[in-house]
């Protein structure tokens, strides 16, 4: 893990230079000292760091942007999510955040993306803060012998203090930004401290790469195995159970957010987990709550006042409190981040229109479908402190990240479907009993116990029923699961109420469906739900 010698990389080429320190590939102890002497941060009781990111506590993406360049231009799918940027403009902020950065002492970290040395990539990350050095450590894969004179293949710089003074200028929407050029392979961020936006950019970069270059599916889900390599995988948008769900004492962990399918099985591509911290609690996610420790980087948490214990149900800064560890903070994970292929898919989505049952199992047609529906709910609030669901609609549950049109993922995901042998189950990990503010969030024992009986096999064992509306099959039984909870339709106070919400959501869902144009195969359009006309509703 030392650096060759306790030699300094020159950093010429990414236009820094000067006589400021360079932390070079320093040990987490080494970070926590100086973000704690910086101000950064403080140490929590259990010894984990807590930091706060500042202005930014989440992702924002509409200043994320991809140089539009030869490479580019007619590969990358353009819109609201992959916003282009000139070449002129990126080669200006780069010099820029540079001579930021040149003027300050910085951290500097050698890192590796993807666990599989067939598919992955080096990357050399230039920091403004010690905390977001922790962060790249925890979450990226530790290279064996880091050594300075050799250059990466792709560098990142992050710069949270710097902002652009004219945005207009450079095509830019306000002063920060993040910005991915793929034939210079750097990233730039800056403006922002959001350590997501780390993640999520090298995210970004391996979701273009891996299609066009090595036809392997990259993917926004978790992965867990077993000791008899019966993997499963959990695709969902955030906030729908990735990370709590495959965080399973009786499991072993792969990885909770980024995974590559290639003809060798699944491979994560980094080296830690990015936590939700908010209502985290030791019994119900034991192996999360005791990740918190030292080496951990949580974020934007706030304490019992006059004590240093985090008070995960306070979150008067956000609620997207985060706690960053790497995966060994977890009992029996794969430290090696590579599994065979999987036997069981999880399609998490948290509606929080009530509609969706619990459970159901897929045909490979209805698979395609919801992969690329990628429908999850949000419950954003509004000016009145009501708070309306709202339904969100991200292709291949990872919308955000995807540089390239849907299909190249979707065709990929038919293939890989293709060999047979593979159970794919839509789960709905929100709300049962009515929408949001009349019903409830289903129990996470409840999905803990519905994920088990179908990875032992005894899910698939039960007489099953037909959504009319949503066509799909789901289970009337399940072991730990009253049979009352996975009927979608029974809980609800009125019936005619919930076919009413059924319909609205089938309707959002075609309506979504039709912005993919031409390209959908039939067989594919044939598995959108349809429908009732309101007379035969019941
Ligand atoms: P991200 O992509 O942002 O990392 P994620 O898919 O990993 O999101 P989690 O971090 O697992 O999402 O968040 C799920 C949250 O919902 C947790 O705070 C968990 O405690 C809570 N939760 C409540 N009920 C359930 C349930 N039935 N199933 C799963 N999670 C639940
Ligand atoms: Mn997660």
């Amino acid at each position: 893990m030392n650096p060759v010698n306790g030699a300094i990389p020159t950093l010429d080429y990414l236009f820094i230079n000067g006589d400021k320190k360079v932390h070079y590939q320093e040990s987490v102890a080494e970070l926590v000292e100086h973000a704690v002497v910086n101000g950064e941060g403080s140490l929590s009781e259990s010894g984990a760091l807590a930091a706060d990111t500042g202005q930014f506590t989440g992702r924002t993406p509409r200043d994320r942007f991809i140089v539009a360049d030869a490479q580019t231009e007619d590969t990358v799918w353009w819109g609201d999510v992959n916003q282009p940027i000139s070449t002129a403009s990126f080669e200006h902020l780069f010099k820029a955040v540079g001579a930021y950065l040149s003027g300050r002492d910085i951290f500097v970290r050698d890192t590796i993306a993807g666990a599989d040395p067939a598919y992955s990539i080096g990357i050399r990350t230039v920091t403004e803060t010690a905390y977001q050095s922790i962060f790249v450590s925890n979450l990226f894969i530790q290279p064996t012998t880091p050594d300075p004179a050799n250059r990466p293949e792709w560098s990142l710089l992050a710069a949270p203090g710097y902002t652009c003074a004219d945005p207009q200028r450079y095509g830019l929407r306000q002063g920060n930004f993040v910005i991915i050029n793929f034939t210079r392979k750097v990233v730039l961020i800056a403006g922002t401290g959001y350590t997501g936006e780390i993640k999520k950019s090298i995210f970004s970069v391996m979701n273009f790469i891996l299609p066009l270059q090595k036809r392997v599916l990259p993917m926004h889900c978790a992965a867990n195995t077993d000791a008899q390599g019966h993997t499963a995988l959990f695709f969902g948008l955030s906030g729908t159970g990735k990370t709590t769900l495959s965080a399973d004492k009786n499991r072993m962990l792969v990885g909770d957010d980024e995974h590559g399918w290639s003809d060798n099985g699944i491979f994560n591509f980094e080296g830690g987990c990015y936590a939700k911290c908010i209502g985290l609690d030791e019994r119900k996610e034991p192996e999360i709550f005791n990740a918190v420790r030292f080496g951990a980087l949580l974020e934007n948490i706030r304490y019992v006042p006059g004590t240093r214990s985090p008070n995960y149900d306070d979150v008067s800064k956000t609620e997207n409190t985060r706690v960053a560890y790497p995966i060994n903070h977890i009992m029996g994970s794969i430290t090696l981040g590579q599994t065979s292929a999987p036997k069981n898919i999880f399609f998490l989505t948290a509606d929080a229109f009530g509609v969706l049952p619990p459970v159901s199992l897929l045909s490979t047609t209805q698979a395609m479908y919801h992969f690329m529906s990628g429908y999850t709910a949000k419950v954003a609030g509004t000016e009145e402190g009501i708070r309306e669901p709202k339904a969100v609609f991200s292709v291949c549950f990872g919308e955000a990240f995807l540089p390239l049109h849907p299909m190249q993922y979707a065709e990929l995901l038919r293939q890989r479907l293709a060999g047979g042998g593979i159970d794919v189950w839509l789960v709905n990990t929100g709300w049962v009993a009515g929408p949001y503010g009349v019903g409830r969030r289903i129990k996470l024992a409840y999905t803990r116990s519905i994920v088990k009986a179908a990875l032992t096999g005894v899910l698939k064992e039960a007489s099953f029923q037909r959504h009319p509306v949503f066509g799909l099959r789901y289970p009337t039984s399940c072991p730990d699961v009253p049979d009352a909870v996975l009927n979608p339709v029974q809980l609800w106070a009125d019936e005619n109420a919930y076919f009413e919400q059924a319909n609205q959501l089938a309707r959002r869902f075609i309506d979504n469906f039709k912005r993919y144009g031409e390209e959908v195969s039939k067989d594919v359009l044939d598995a959108s739900p349809t429908m009732m006309e309101s007379d035969t509703a019941v």
